[in-house]
């Protein structure tokens, strides 16, 4: 049977497998990892079928599509953490501090400063990555490596917001581990514990170069039919 054909759970049990045997392989202790699972597309009831596996950690990466799918599963499944893992607009962010526990995308002082602007409303605010754009594609989101660290500061020193980590998306055609390398290195010099970076096709790598948290969406799911 083509993998595709997998009913998710067996995808997701053989996911665990992996990030397993590489945590092991590593030297890294068993459950060291996070596995985000990324629903983005998927209905209501492919997700429903990965919670009733015992999968907890969801990634969305639209605020629109997250708020139309997870109020409702929420309430069935209390202890889920959902992850924003997709660019966020500053008018959105008021939406998307009270549906997520971690935004994996803090890019632009304005989105700071939008964060902020929550905070003194009284709203907690999520975990929050900064997203660096390790490749400097000019298409995509995320600081440049060249101003990490200065935005590093701004945010968690200077706004006092709450970053814990970095994340990363590395460009389609190059060499992940180039770029998970870089992350890694970018997060020790700022004194950050947690790295987001590896999906689908290449997380065991990402795992070797310190993934705290990996994003896999079609290697559990299947794949995207394309929008
Ligand atoms: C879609 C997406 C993923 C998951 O990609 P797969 O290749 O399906 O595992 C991970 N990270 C981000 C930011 C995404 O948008």
């Amino acid at each position: 049977m083509p993998d595709n054909q997998l009913p998710s759970i067996e995808r997701l049990a053989s996911v665990e497998q992996s990030i397993v045997q590489v945590e092991i392989d590593a030297g890294r202790p068993a459950g060291d990892v996070t596995l985000v699972a990324v629903s983005k597309t998927f209905p209501v009831e492919d997700i429903r079928a990965v919670l009733d596996a015992g999968q907890r950690v969801f990634g969305e990466n639209r605020v629109q599509e997250a708020l139309g799918k997870w109020p409702e599963l929420r309430e069935q499944y209390a202890d889920v953490e959902l992850h924003l893992i997709g660019p966020l607009q500053s008018n959105k962010v008021g939406e998307a501090v009270s549906l997520f526990d971690v935004i994996e995308t803090l890019d632009r002082e304005k989105l700071a400063r939008a964060l902020v602007a929550e905070r003194e409303k009284g709203h907690a605010l999520p975990d929050l990555f900064v997203q660096v754009n390790t490749g400097a594609e000019p298409q995509k989101a995320g600081v440049l490596p060249q101003d990490a660290d200065r935005f590093v500061t701004l945010c968690r020193d200077e706004l006092a917001l709450p970053v814990v980590g970095l994340m990363c998306i590395p460009p389609v055609d190059e060499e992940p581990a180039l770029h998970f390398a870089l992350l890694e290195k970018i997060a020790i010099r700022n004194g950050l514990c947690q790295l987001s970076m590896g999906m689908s096709a290449d997380f065991e790598t990402a795992i070797e170069f310190g993934a705290t948290h990996v994003r896999v969406g079609s290697a559990i799911f299947g794949a995207r039919t394309p929008a």
